[in-house]
């Protein structure tokens, strides 16, 4: 069953890949040869990651799956949450997020956070969505040099390392994209749906 994931990260695309049934392929916007941006203006996860869904299944007319991702700083109220691509502004670098996470923790002693991802599954006319968290804690100095995006400063519970310092499979045994993603697939497996 091939099934499409609305996004152009294929570092996300890597990650799930491992986690796929053997009868399973994922595709993604590369290859149906999107390359533009798509919409995400909602001011919550589940919003977003149900408008790009959408956005790709109207306009393709394919059924597809996207995520979305915050990471929740819990001395920071939740932030940057649904921001955290553009925490340090629009366009700005994963380092220029991560060095703007850390200014605004300075001096907190309460460093928890969790990574929290919805996809959403637009299937025919219906859509689903399935969550995934890891709690952990934002580290003083960035570790490791795999992944993207926040995985240098953030060590999940129980642990002892970051998750760039982790190799995908170990990453996607305690991350919160793999959980969400596993549940996805579950469902799909226990309902015996087909994808267009
Ligand atoms: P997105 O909107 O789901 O692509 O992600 C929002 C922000 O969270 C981006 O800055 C990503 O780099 C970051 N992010 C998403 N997933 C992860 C992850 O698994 N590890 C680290 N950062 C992530």
């Amino acid at each position: 069953m091939k099934l499409l994931f609305a996004t152009s990260n294929q570092n996300k695309a890597i990650e799930i890949a491992e986690l796929l049934p053997s009868n399973f392929k994922i595709l993604t916007l590369k290859d149906i040869n999107h390359f533009e941006d798509v919409p995400e203006t909602s001011d919550t996860i589940q919003g977003n990651a149900c408008q790009k869904a959408n956005f790709i299944k109207d306009k393709y007319a394919l059924d597809c799956f996207a995520d979305d991702t915050g990471l929740e700083v819990l001395s920071l109220d939740g932030d940057p949450g649904v921001r955290s691509a553009r925490y340090a502004g629009e366009h700005r670098s994963d380092s220029d997020n991560i060095q703007l996470l850390q200014e605004r923790l300075h001096g907190k002693k309460d460093r928890t956070a969790q990574f929290r991802t919805v996809i959403c599954l637009a299937l025919g006319g219906i859509q689903l969505v399935f969550e995934g968290t890891v709690k952990g804690r934002i580290l003083e100095e960035p570790r490791g040099h795999y992944g993207f995006g926040y995985d240098p400063i953030f060590e999940p519970e129980n642990c002892g390392k970051s998750f760039a310092e982790m190799t995908i499979e170990e990453k996607n045994f305690f991350s919160h994209r793999a959980r969400a993603f596993t549940k996805m697939i579950e469902y799909l497996i226990s309902t015996n749906v087909s994808v267009d």
